[in-house]
């Protein structure tokens, strides 16, 4: 019983701990129950025979509105599954009935479109299509819509050749995974508001492998509290509490290990409400993103890009991975003043926000980090104009309160580096 009570102390301490770095994530943490719960969801409709998959969406259909939006998962589900079946009358009835709910669902937009166009339903699926390309921020989601409008769609980036540098010149890298229609989109944007050149090009690197693991993280602070325990038990209590774990001191080092360690036991105390919120604990751990070091980003860039090096052409790499530095929690980018950047569009996604989706707004964000590096690596320091895009954010929120205009400061800044007058 007293090994019990020590372990309570320690699972407490770290679920204290674990829940001040949520309540730091705020938004993401809060919201990342659902995610697991609509995981869970998931697993269950695969097993549901397709007829009790129908007797809850109906359910469902019938409630109201409000109700219905929270539910509407249920009704995809089965409409997904009547699709995979083959029933494509019956998927489309409950695609469009889930959508009536949940019309921003793009996925779903998407797949009801497929199911159109099976059907031969040709203008009907493409004004899904279109929907889609308008919206979606992903090029998993846009590339197939594009596609099914019949237009041409290419993700190759070109690799980078000889550069001429008598005019100024920025080069975006992609680093890792990128959703290439989407910085395409950016570079045009920024093309036309700085007046220069600006290219996508690829350059032969090695992205990193990421620096943090939070679950890791989270599982390494459990073994800090089991060294603690370690010290207030005896040899034998100790022994005895990871036998009664069926968990061998070996196995440790693992973190599925750690992790089973310290749930068998609050599984076999008899205290359901620490254990269930031992188990939440670590479902939310397992959904926090890793994370890479900007300056393992920074160094793999300027070393691939060091052939390249002209007085003209600056390069930014461009990742979706979410990134930081040393002590900080995130960053949006990081780099050397009138040398080289790295930014990360990853904290302005709605997949990471749990916004409503919007490629607008996604793109806007974008294109202001993206001004603000483009001064940065032409040696323009940091504007202290709150609504220049170049004005440095402390959130996504101030992000999107600034204007797409650059200040008149940033302007005249920019001729200046760029010999216009
Ligand atoms: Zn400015």
């Amino acid at each position: 019983m007293l090994k019990n009570l020590c372990v309570f102390g320690a699972i407490l301490t770290v679920i204290g701990i674990f829940s001040i770095h949520l309540v730091a994530e705020d938004k993401r943490a809060t919201t990342a129950t659902t995610q697991s719960g609509l995981g869970i969801y998931r697993i269950r409709a695969q097993e549901a025979s397709i007829r009790s998959m129908k007797k809850r969406a109906d359910e469902v259909l019938k409630m109201n509105n409000i109700s219905a939006r929270v539910h509407v998962e249920a009704v995809m589900q089965l409409a997904d599954r009547l699709a995979k079946e083959g029933q494509s009358k019956e998927a489309v009835k409950y695609y469009k009935a889930g959508l009536k709910h949940f019309p921003l669902d793009l996925k779903r937009q998407l797949a009801l479109g497929r199911m159109l166009m099976k059907m031969g339903k040709k203008k009907e699926a493409m004004e899904r299509a279109k929907i889609v390309t308008k919206m979606a921020e992903e090029d998993n989601l846009v590339v197939p819509a594009r596609k099914m409008l019949g237009k041409k769609v290419d993700t190759k980036i070109k690799a980078i050749g000889k550069l001429d540098g008598k005019a100024p010149i920025i080069i975006l890298v992609p680093m890792g995974k990128v959703d290439v229609l989407l910085v395409r989109d950016v570079r045009k944007k920024l093309q036309k508001q700085l007046g220069i050149s600006v290219l996508i090009r690829s350059v032969p690197l090695t992205m990193p492998s990421y620096g943090r693991d939070p679950f890791h993280d989270f599982c390494q602070a459990l073994r800090k509290q089991l060294k603690n325990l370690k010290a207030t038990c005896s040899p034998d209590q100790y022994e005895a509490m990871l036998k009664q774990a069926k968990v061998r001191e070996a196995d440790l080092k693992r973190d599925e290990k750690i992790v089973q360690l310290f749930q068998r036991l609050l599984d076999q105390s008899g205290d359901e409400k620490v254990s269930r919120s031992f188990a939440a604990t670590v479902a939310k751990a397992r959904t926090e993103e890793r994370q890479w070091n900007s300056l393992a980003l920074l160094k793999v860039l300027r070393k691939a890009t060091k052939a390249h090096k002209q007085n003209n052409v600056r390069f930014i790499g461009v990742t979706r991975c979410d990134i930081y530095s040393k002590n900080t929690s995130f960053l949006l980018a990081n780099g050397y003043l009138g040398e080289i950047m790295v930014m990360s569009y990853r904290r302005f996604m709605s997949s990471f926000t749990h916004e409503t989706v919007n490629r607008n707004r996604l793109l806007k964000r974008m294109v202001n980090q993206a001004l603000s590096s483009c001064g940065k690596v032409f040696g323009i320091d940091g504007c202290t104009d709150p609504s220049c895009p170049r004005a440095y954010p402390h959130s996504v929120a101030e992000h999107d309160a600034k204007s797409d205009k650059l200040c008149n400061k940033c302007r005249k800044a920019f001729d200046k580096v760029f010999g216009r007058k």
